[in-house]
């Protein structure tokens, strides 16, 4: 890891003398945090039908959550995403977004936000936005409510929909994540985009990753997302835009919906080069990228000490260990996911 002298930092926009620089020169400003495994929802391609949930005593606290965040804020990072499994459904998490909330006030966090299947929305929205969050992250697959309940196992869609009304009522922007899967939502596309541009929030589609075992066969559910950009292009002006974030999205201009519409296309590599994000399971544990199995554990330096020298310095010594890029692959039949761990453990 390379430790960023006052001069260097100064160069970087005045991130703090102690900033988060990997190996390869990038530097890690944006957090996501899983806040629990458990999720309400039990989608085809996130979970198998029947999973082991951990016991409570290895989900870190809400005490351990907000120490833990709030290290990563004091080492220059400037976005926190709370995500899970479904955030919403543990028990008491507005009480960490309300603490961690403090951290936008002072202005070390530019943005709090999280990912949701917007199941607990309704009642959470306008909590939501006093705690400062202004944009949220909405998966939503499909608009029909049969194929919600395939896709989701025992999601109800209406709730979902009231969810998102919710949030925009309250002032919060939206972005909706689909994920495209053939055969089942994604002749849908075209009215998933008129539909949420329509209500001024962006759509993101996202090919789906192979993230821990699952019963469908991931090679069956794919869709290739160059394949769907093509046939749009035939019916809308897509114009790219330069807007980026760090990660895997690409974004273009849609010009008759006027909105925006996203691509998140993991198979590719070319956005591991601006990578800018690390990820925490709900157990603490660290991993510096979406698509390696290396991680580093967090927890133990959390629980051995109330001061958080020891957490920090595990933090500095993960950074360091930054791989360059992913290594993700579609596999064929019979073979083992690339990464064995669940989006829904590592947190999407
Ligand atoms: N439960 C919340 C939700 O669904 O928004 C947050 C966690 S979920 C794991 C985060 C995102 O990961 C969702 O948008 C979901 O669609 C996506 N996801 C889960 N498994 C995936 C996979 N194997 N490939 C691609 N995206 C996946
Ligand atoms: Fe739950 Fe989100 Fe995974 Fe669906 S994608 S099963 S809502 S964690």
């Amino acid at each position: 890891m390379t430790v960023v002298t006052p001069i260097a930092a100064q160069s970087m926009g005045g991130a703090p003398a102690s900033s988060l620089i990997d190996p390869f020169g990038r530097m890690v400003s944006y957090v996501r945090v899983s806040v629990t495994d458990r999720c309400d929802m039990r989608c085809v391609y996130c979970m198998s039908e029947d999973m082991d949930f951990l016991p409570k005593r290895e989900i870190l606290t809400f005490e351990e959550l907000d120490r833990l965040c709030s290290a990563f804020v004091s080492r220059g990072v400037r976005k926190l995403r709370i995500t899970g499994g479904e955030p919403l459904v543990r028990r008491g998490v507005m009480g960490l977004f309300r603490a961690l909330s403090r951290h936008l006030e002072s202005g070390a966090l530019d943005e709090l936000t999280l990912t949701t299947n917007g199941s607990q929305l309704e009642s959470h929205a306008a909590e939501l936005a006093a705690c400062g969050v202004r944009r949220i992250n909405l998966s939503l697959d499909t608009l029909d409510a049969a194929t919600f309940k395939t896709v989701t196992r025992r999601g109800d869609l209406a709730q979902v929909l009231r969810g998102a009304d919710a949030a925009q009522a309250a002032g919060l922007a939206l972005k909706i994540n689909m994920v495209a899967l053939k055969g089942v939502n994604d002749h849908e596309i075209e009215t998933m985009l008129r539909w949420a541009h329509g209500r001024g929030a962006d759509l993101t589609l996202i090919e789906v990753m192979p993230l821990g075992r699952i019963e469908a066969e991931r090679a069956e559910q794919f869709v290739s997302l160059a394949e769907v950009e093509r046939g749009l292009a035939r019916r809308f002006t897509l114009r790219p835009l330069a807007h980026r974030t760090g990660g895997p999205a690409r974004y273009l201009h849609v010009e008759e919906t006027g909105g925006r519409l996203g691509l998140i296309t993991p198979h590719t590599h070319n956005f591991c080069e601006s990578c800018n994000r690390v990820r925490v399971t709900c157990t603490g544990t660290l991993y510096m990228c979406l698509g390696q199995e290396d991680a580093v554990d967090l927890r133990a330096p959390l629980r051995a000490s109330s001061s958080d020298e020891l957490l920090l310095q595990a933090i500095d010594r993960a950074i360091a260990r930054k791989p360059k890029g992913h290594d993700f692959m579609i596999e064929r039949r019979a073979a083992p996911p690339a990464v064995s761990r669940h989006m829904s453990v590592t947190g999407g």
